[in-house]
């Protein structure tokens, strides 16, 4: 049975004190059968893993070189030793907003597996894409581009979440048919390129604007194995009904 995940992306919010609050109470929900992550920012990485005894911590960007003369950036070590076990990679922020290419990409998600830290790949097409019925060769150029060269024994150790980008942050969520289709597909290319098996073992997340309302019809999919989050994710009640959605 594929691991089921329940991830949330603080993105650039919370203070300090708001976050260990967020963390405590995150960390105390009855989970049974979910993995919860939750990805800070990066400065309080730290702390919060210190205290974690249930939520996997995750850093949301990272430099994909070991050291160096990188003014500002982490490496995926230092981000490990303060305590991340996964890395977002692809966030279609980091793609629209920072600029980060395909190549860009594959070397983070080299970087993750070399150092033995789970990416979470993202992936998801714009309006104008979907609008023009091309969201699924556009994703899928996506996926071919920063994870296709990785062998069965990597890619087995990727999560991979579709984020249609229309939906992040802008309260439309996709529909349930939209959603399953595009998993399907992508899980449909796991099994063409490595084998059915490992198409199997590979969760696929749901991400946008996925919500306390919408989130048990989405996870109802049969290959919806959970969601990215971002907006709900910033609330407890909310964050809580959305991993008691399965
Ligand atoms: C995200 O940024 O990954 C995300 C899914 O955001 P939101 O849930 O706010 O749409």
């Amino acid at each position: 049975m594929r691991k089921k995940y329940v991830a949330g992306n603080w993105k650039m919010n919370l203070s300090p004190a708001e976050a260990s609050q967020l963390f405590d109470e995150i960390n105390a929900i009855k989970v049974e059968n979910v993995h919860v992550l939750a990805f800070p920012p990066a400065v309080y990485l730290l702390d919060l893993s210190r205290k974690s005894t249930q939520v996997g911590v995750g850093i949301q960007n990272f430099y994909p070189e070991e050291k160096g003369a990188f003014t500002g950036e982490i490496s995926i070590s230092q981000a490990i030793a303060c305590g991340a076990s996964y890395a977002l990679v692809g966030h279609s922020e980091r793609r629209a907003l920072f600029n980060e290419t395909h190549g860009f990409l594959k070397q983070k998600v080299n970087a993750c597996l070399l150092h033995g830290i789970t990416p979470v790949f993202c992936c998801g097409e714009p309006i104008e894409i979907r609008q023009k019925n091309e969201h699924i060769s556009f994703v899928k150029n996506q996926v071919e581009e920063s994870i296709f060269h990785l062998s069965e024994a990597e890619i087995e150790k990727c999560v991979i979440a579709y984020e249609p980008v229309w939906a992040i942050g802008t309260g439309l969520t996709a529909t349930s048919e939209q959603a399953e289709e595009m998993h399907l597909e992508i899980r449909s290319w796991f099994a063409a390129k490595y084998s059915s098996e490992v198409a199997e073992k590979i969760s696929i997340l749901y991400g946008g604007s996925c919500n306390a309302t919408n989130a048990k019809e989405l996870f109802s999919c049969p290959n919806v194995d959970g969601g990215l989050i971002g907006g709900a994710s910033l609330n407890k009640e909310s964050f809580e009904a959305i991993i008691h959605s399965f």
